[in-house]
């Protein structure tokens, strides 16, 4: 359908479905959404299900804002704002957005802004015109959704713009003929690293992940010709903020890629966060940029960002729906509806079928699925895993211990996933007693990382939720924690006497904060240090896990040779994805169980492993590309 006969549609529905009291002054296009403008906003809104109607009939998402000439003026709005919502909801900040006629309340209880069925919101947008939305103060302030929201803000007008262009492009004509489409694999087949798939039909082209192989710096095969020229793409969607799904993603937009990035608002903050780590890291490694810091920015301001569950048109032919993966925080899996329903296919990206200290398990129910395509990093047969509960008791032993005998303990993590976890359990078994209570520090990019978890508490798991809601005990805003945040505190835990806990970056200690606590305290048996994340081969972490006698270290650029004597534990278990056991379940539970099965993400033997394995459990068809093989779905 095009735009014209789009706008005509909804006049049509607006006709059928309005009482002639309310009119319809502006309609427009922002994105996958239509935007309707109108002077009776109230009896718009409190007209039983004006809204709910229009947008089944046009099978679209749609929103209603106030006609610009019925604002209230702000000052007056925020007087009426402040009488309105209850003062245990703590507003913290309101920004108003003229052009969109919306002012957004930022408030330490969203919840009591919002009132009982949005009730205090729906006041408010009668009696000042704005339509309000309420968004969380994070309670632990991040620099990094804190400097997200105001480059949105800045840009504002910009970003209007693209999004109305968005919105033209996915309301094109499609063609007229029977679909076909096929998922090309452009990185991350027979591999880990490199993450990227391309759907493809007559219609549209998306591709789902862009990202690096940490390891070697391999790029996926972005030359390949289906992907060119790069602004023919119509949309990227992003399954999470890993490097290894994400890393590309500026270098697109550095070289013509010019549409939307659909992913959930934590994978923005936190793909945000580690794009502009990674510069720092490249700068100081003194190797080639891929972008810079100009790139991120721009890809903030294209990203769209969708809740799961909420279904959205992102092509002519292609409906997306984001749905939980369980791995790190708002990791996703996307489900794609192709035509009119002629296929259905998921990509998982990374997935863990395990409920966690932090997340739900990975959803298993689709409305319909023809296709999966599954991720196998931990595929092989002999890949099974304790479960969380077995890791937690075997990881506290080990603190004790340690502890118990006046060691201080070293835990190398990523920042984001892991560390969160390491962080519940400590908190955990320290307030209940179980383990000594020392101060906990947090070195690296943890203690951001976990700002921008509690910023978002509806993606985490419900009894963390409760936890954080409704006990209003958030367990990461313990006083067992300490941000490091300087060198000088950094040198100050390195002379200190009494035990403690130290949880660093990098994770496979290939250099970072983690590698200062190392050195001065790899000499004292009464020390410890704990893996409890994946240690590629070739990296100091695994040697360490191996087992060393001695470590050739640097220094300032001077290399010297320290003893190691510290006690070195590994444990299994913390991992984010799911176990061989996992996997399986995970097929044997999906409902309804797809026919076709395609697995990458995994080196080539455990994914052949898995593939021949689930083809003989289930009778189903499995597949395991090359890069650059090509699918066709249908
Ligand atoms: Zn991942």
């Amino acid at each position: 359908m095009s735009v014209d006969s789009l706008l005509e549609q909804t006049k049509e529905v607006l006709r059928e479905v309005l009482p002639e009291t309310i009119e319809v002054t502006d309609i427009e296009l922002e994105g996958p959404h239509i935007v309707l403008y109108t002077k009776q906003l109230d009896a718009f809104l409190s007209g039983g299900d004006l809204l709910r109607q229009v947008a089944q009939r046009l099978r679209r998402r749609v929103l209603v804002r106030s006609d610009p000439a019925t604002l209230m003026e702000p000052k007056e709005a925020e007087t009426a704002i402040r009488e309105l919502i209850p003062p245990e909801a703590e507003i913290t900040g309101l920004f108003f957005e003229p052009e969109t006629g919306e002012v957004s309340i930022e408030a330490a209880n969203p919840g009591a802004a919002i009132g009982r069925q949005g009730a205090v919101l729906t006041e408010l947008k009668r009696k000042i015109g704005w339509v309000p939305t309420v968004v969380r103060t994070p309670p632990i302030p991040s620099k990094t959704v804190e400097e997200v929201r105001v480059h949105l803000r800045n840009h504002f007008d910009q970003r209007r713009s693209f999004l109305k262009k968005v919105g033209t492009r996915i309301s094109r004509d499609r063609l007229d003929e029977k679909i076909w489409a096929r998922s090309s694999s452009l990185g991350g087949y027979r591999e880990v690293g490199r993450s990227a798939s391309l759907l493809s039909t007559q219609n549209s082209k998306v591709l789902i992940d862009c990202g690096i192989d940490p390891g070697s710096d391999r790029t996926p095969f972005l030359s390949a010709p289906e992907l060119l020229p790069l602004d023919s793409l119509d949309a990227v969607v992003i399954t999470h903020s890993h490097l290894d799904h994400c890393g590309l993603v500026p270098v697109l937009l550095k070289y013509g890629y010019q549409g939307p990035i659909y992913t959930t608002a934590p994978t923005r903050d936190m793909m945000t966060l580690m794009l502009l780590d990674a510069i720092k890291v490249t700068s100081q490694e003194a190797r080639q940029k891929l972008y810079d810091s100009s790139h991120v920015r721009d890809m903030v301001t294209r990203t769209i960002p969708l809740r799961w569950g909420e279904t959205t048109d992102i092509t002519p032919d292609l409906r997306l729906t984001l749905h939980n993966a369980g791995h790190i925080l708002g990791s996703s899996i996307c489900h794609f509806h192709i035509g009119d329903g002629d296929h259905n296919l998921a990509y998982s990206g990374d997935v863990k079928f395990e409920r966690s200290w932090l997340f739900n398990p990975a959803v298993n129910r689709f409305p319909r699925l023809e296709t999966l395509v599954l991720e196998s990093t931990y595929g092989g047969y002999r890949d099974v895993q304790p479960s969380r509960q077995q890791a937690s008791d075997e990881f506290a032993g080990f603190v004790s211990k340690v502890l118990e005998r006046h060691g201080k303990l070293i835990v190398p993590v990523f920042a984001v996933g892991r560390s969160q976890e390491v962080m519940l359990v400590l908190e955990e078994r320290m307030r209940e007693g179980r383990i000594p209570r020392v101060p906990v520090y947090l070195d690296g990019m943890i203690f951001e990382a976990t700002a921008i978890h509690t910023a978002y508490p509806e993606y985490l798991n419900s009894q963390l939720r409760t936890q954080i809601f409704q006990q209003g005990d958030n367990p990461f805003l313990s006083d067992i924690f300490h941000r490091v945040d300087s060198s000088q505190m950094r040198m100050g835990i390195l002379d200190e006497k009494e035990p403690c806990i130290v949880l660093a970056t990098s994770g496979m200690m290939s250099g970072g904060p983690v590698m200062e606590y190392f050195r001065a305290w790899a000499a004292d048996e009464k020390h410890g240090i704990v893996f409890v994340g994946y240690q590629a081969d070739g990296t100091f972490g695994r040697r360490l896990q191996r087992g060393l006698n001695e470590a050739q270290l640097f220094d300032n650029g001077r290399q010297y040779t320290t003893p190691v004597r510290l006690e070195v534990a590994t444990i299994e278990g913390f991992s984010g994805h799911s176990d061989r056991v996992q996997l399986m379940n995970y097929v044997a539970s999906l409902d309804p169980r797809p026919q076709r099965i395609i697995l990458n993400h995994g080196e080539e033997s455990k994914t052949l492993d898995l593939a021949s394995s689930l083809h003989k459990r289930f009778n189903l068809e499995s597949r395991v590309p090359f890069n650059l093989d090509a699918v066709r779905l249908v």
